[in-house]
C-alpha cells in the first residue's frame, strides 16, 4: 500500500476539488482507460482500476474525509493504527460506482444501492398480472394501472410547503454528517457519521408540504404497457426498465418487475414447451380407422387414425407445442393421448348389432387383451407420459 499514488493525483484534481470536479475528472480518466476502449491493454486496465478506486473514495464524503485525515492507511486493513476505527473498503462496492458513472457514459443502467449523497437509483416495484393460457403461448400486450411514486408537483420534490424552503440542518450545519471523537484502544479516534437529524441530506423541513407530507413524493396511478412474450410460463417475471420508483439526487428510476400468472386450460396441460391433452375417439373410429379433428392450440387439426387403434395410443404432433421464449418460430411438441370411448347408452338396435358382432368373434375380445399379455399396463395422463419417457426433450 505504501507505493500507492495519491488519489487526487490519480484523478488529476486539486485537494479541495468539488464533488462535480471529481466526477468530471473521473469520467475523463475512466473513459480513456476503460477496458472496452483498450482491449487487452494491461496498463490501461491497471490505470482504470486505480482511478476507480480513487473515485470510490473521493466521491464518498465520509471516505474522503477519512482519506484526507489518514491517507491510504485509512483503508489498509493491515496498516494498523486507524484501521480498526475505519470502515470497510470493499471492492464489491465498485459496482455502485460504475452504476452511477457508466449509467450515463455507456447507458448501462446498472443498479445502485449506494447510500449517501450520490445519485441513487429508485427502488424496484413488483406487481403481477394474470393472463389466459393462450396469451402465455402466443404472447399478448397488456395494459396495467398501478400507483407509482412520483415527484410531488406541489413542492417539486423538496417536501417543503410552497413559499417555504427546506432549512439548513443545525445539527450538522448542512454537511449531512457529524464528526465526533471517541476514546479507543488507539487513543482518541475521530468518527464521521451520517447526521441523524437530516439523514445526511443537510436539510430539515419545518413547513412540510401538505400534499406529500414532506416526503417530496406522491403516488399516482399510471398506465403501463406490458409486452408479454410468446412462450412465457406461469411464475416467470418480466422486467420493465425505469418504471419503478424515482431515484434520488439525479439517480434513475428503478425497474418494474411483473410476475405472470397463467390460467389453467380446460384441455391442454403444459410441461416446459410441450403440450399434453387427451382426445376421445369412438369405439368404431378406433376399430375401423377414421379422420378426426384433434384440438391443438392452433385450432382443430385433421388427423387420420389407423384401423385397430387401441385406447391410450399416443400421438406426437411435432412443432404444435408452445413457442420458445428465445425464438417464437421454434416450438415444442403436442402429445395427444387417444382414448377410446366405450358406449354406455345403446338402443335396442345397436345392442342387437353388437351381439351379432360378438357372435362372429366367438365371445373373444378380438385381441384387446394383447397389451396385457405383453406385460404392458394401460396408462393415462401426464404422469405416465413422463414415466415412460414419452415426453422427453430432444
Ligand atoms: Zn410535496
Ligand atoms: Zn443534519
Amino acid at each position: 500500500m505504501a507505493d500507492k499514488r495519491d488519489y487526487y493525483e490519480v484523478l488529476g484534481v486539486q485537494k479541495g476539488a468539488t464533488d462535480a470536479e471529481i466526477k468530471k475528472a473521473y469520467r475523463q480518466v475512466a473513459k480513456k482507460y476503460h477496458p472496452d476502449m483498450n482491449p487487452g491493454d494491461k496498463e490501461a486496465e491497471a490505470k482504470f482500476k486505480e482511478a476507480s478506486e480513487a473515485y470510490e473514495v473521493l466521491s464518498d464524503s465520509e471516505k474522503r474525509a477519512k482519506y484526507d485525515q489518514f491517507g491510504h492507511a485509512a483503508f489498509d486493513p493491515n496498516g494498523g493504527g486507524y484501521g480498526a476505527g475505519g470502515f470497510d473498503f470493499n471492492m464489491g462496492d465498485m459496482g455502485d460506482v460504475f452504476g452511477d458513472i457508466f449509467g450515463d457514459i455507456f447507458g448501462a443502467g446498472r443498479t445502485s444501492s449506494k447510500r449517501g449523497h450520490g445519485p441513487m437509483k429508485g427502488a424496484n416495484v413488483k406487481t403481477s398480472i394474470r393472463i389466459k393460457f393462450e396469451e402465455a403461448v402466443f404472447g399478448v400486450e397488456k395494459e396495467i394501472e398501478l400507483p407509482l411514486k412520483d415527484e410531488c408537483p406541489t413542492c417539486n420534490g423538496s417536501g417543503a410547503r410552497p413559499g417555504s424552503q427546506p432549512e439548513t440542518c443545525t445539527k450538522c450545519g448542512g454537511k449531512g454528517q457529524v464528526v465526533f471523537t471517541q476514546q479507543s484502544l488507539f487513543g482518541m479516534v475521530r468518527n464521521v457519521q451520517t447526521c441523524p437529524d437530516c439523514s445526511g441530506t443537510g436539510k430539515v423541513i419545518k413547513n412540510k408540504c401538505t400534499e406529500c407530507a414532506g416526503t417530496g413524493y406522491v403516488k399516482k396511478k399510471k398506465k403501463i404497457q406490458i409486452a408479454v412474450p410468446a412462450g412465457i410460463d406461469n411464475g416467470q417475471s418480466i422486467r420493465i426498465r425505469d418504471k419503478g420508483e424515482p431515484g434520488t439526487n439525479g439517480g434513475g428510476r428503478g425497474d418494474l418487475l411483473v410476475t405472470v400468472m397463467v390460467d389453467r386450460h380446460p384441455i391442454f396441460q403444459r410441461q416446459e414447451y410441450d403440450l399434453y391433452s387427451t382426445e376421445p375417439i369412438s369405439f368404431t373410429q378406433a376399430a375401423l380407422g377414421a379422420t378426426i379433428d384433434i384440438n391443438t392450440i392452433d385450432g382443430p387439426m385433421a388427423y387420420t387414425i389407423k384401423p385397430g387403434t387401441q385406447t391410450d395410443t399416443k400421438v406426437r404432433l411435432k412443432g404444435k407445442g408452445v413457442p420458445t421464449l428465445r425464438n417464437k418460430n421454434v416450438r415444442g411438441d403436442h402429445f395427444v393421448t387417444l382414448v377410446v370411448q366405450v358406449p354406455d347408452k345403446l338402443t335396442e338396435e345397436q345392442k342387437s348389432i353388437l351381439s351379432e358382432y360378438d357372435k362372429t368373434i366367438g365371445g373373444n375380445a378380438g385381441g384387446a387383451r394383447k397389451g396385457f399379455e405383453e406385460g404392458e399396463k394401460p396408462s393415462f395422463g401426464l404422469k405416465d407420459h413422463k414415466k415412460k419417457g414419452f415426453g422427453k426433450k430432444k
